[in-house]
């Protein structure tokens, strides 16, 4: 309690260096008397610990120091305590609680697709336009399909792995390593998800995907009967791939009265405007604790619908409801360099 106080003084004279032992107290509801005492002993000994046997170090920093350090962070912000404690000399424990002193707390950096200025102009004309003609305007589902690899070998699945020891490293190979294998096998798994909260039948290949095989596996035999189970309309949003807007494809849009969001409505390479994306995401990451190798379209199959359950209904539809949020936030936004982004923690 004491040296909480004491550093609590520090802390406020040394934010305000000028300011007068009153006018601190005054600040800090503290009496005077005590407020000057801890720092006229302070001032001598640079420290706020009453006896330095004590087996803990000193918690003050120097002012030049850590005046040092909030420059530096802010001049380059992906710095690391490591690197900032190298440059100054310092201890990478001194220099982190410098900056948590300072509320400087550590972050992931998220991915961020990086466009030109021309497609940003691109994004914002098409964004606008999508959000105008369709998301406040279409009263009915919003379906958005997709297509992701996913390694055979689960455990190769990339992302970061976790495992919960008493001691680094006291499990067994296979729990603590990820054994990386370029060329390992991998299916192809296509799956649509709608804003009323349902799913497609997922279709699973080792195929490379062709405007042929779309329409006859996906199309066909997954989106039609998906979207014919509804009793209201439904609007469909495929993926940006040249496959899903061939002339073949379009041609069976027109034939099946498919309503569909047109081409040149659709942002380019945005996609935190698709939730799918997190929904591969979280199904990876899902996969991927199970650590299991699949031999065969089947038992892939059969265990992507197994992961796929454990999103329900009311999970995709959270996820879909973001949508027209997203993109408003985005068109609302002058900054150009602010994306918000469906990646943010998954
Ligand atoms: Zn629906």
């Amino acid at each position: 309690m004491e040296a909480e106080r004491r550093e609590k003084i520090v802390h406020c004279y040394l934010e305000n260096p000028l300011w007068s032992a009153s006018r601190l107290a005054k600040q800090l509801k503290l009496p005077r008397n005590t407020v000057w005492r801890v720092i006229k002993r302070y001032k001598e000994t640079l420290t706020t610990i009453r006896k330095p046997q004590a087996n803990r170090r000193s918690v003050t920093v120097d002012r030049e120091l850590r005046g040092k350090i909030l420059k530096t962070i802010k001049r380059n912000p992906n710095l690391s305590d490591r690197d900032l404690a190298r440059k100054f000399g310092a201890v990478h424990s001194t220099v982190r609680r410098t900056r948590l002193r300072e509320g400087i707390k550590s972050y992931r950096a998220n991915k961020q697709p990086n466009r030109t200025i021309k497609q940003n102009s691109v994004v914002k004309i098409r964004a606008r336009k999508l959000y105008d003609q369709v998301l406040t305007k279409f009263d009915g589902c919003l379906l958005m399909d997709d297509e992701t690899y996913v390694k055979a070998d689960f455990g190769q699945i990339p992302g970061q792995k976790f495992y919960l020891a008493t001691a680094r490293g006291d499990v067994p190979a296979k729990f603590k390593f990820i054994f990386a294998d370029k060329f390992a096998r991998k299916f192809m798994i296509w799956q649509g998800i709608c804003s009323c909260g349902k799913k497609t039948k997922v279709f699973v290949t080792n195929k490379t995907m062709t405007s042929e095989l779309y329409q006859k596996e996906c199309l066909q035999k997954r989106i039609l009967p998906f979207i014919r189970s509804h009793d209201h309309p439904v609007m469909f949003w495929p993926d940006l791939a040249s496959c899903h807007y061939s002339k073949v494809v379009q041609e069976w849009y027109a034939e099946k009265w498919v309503q569909f969001v047109p081409k040149n409505l659709k942002p380019p390479n945005c996609p935190q405007f698709r939730p799918i994306e997190k929904y591969w995401a979280i199904m990876r990451r899902r996969l991927k604790a199970k650590g299991k190798v699949v031999k065969d379209i089947n038992k892939m199959t059969t265990w992507w619908n197994k992961i796929a359950k454990t999103m329900d209904e009311e999970g995709v539809r959270r996820l879909m409801s973001r949508v027209t949020g997203t993109i408003r936030e985005f068109l609302g936004n002058r900054d150009e360099s602010f994306y918000p982004y469906f990646f943010l923690k998954v």
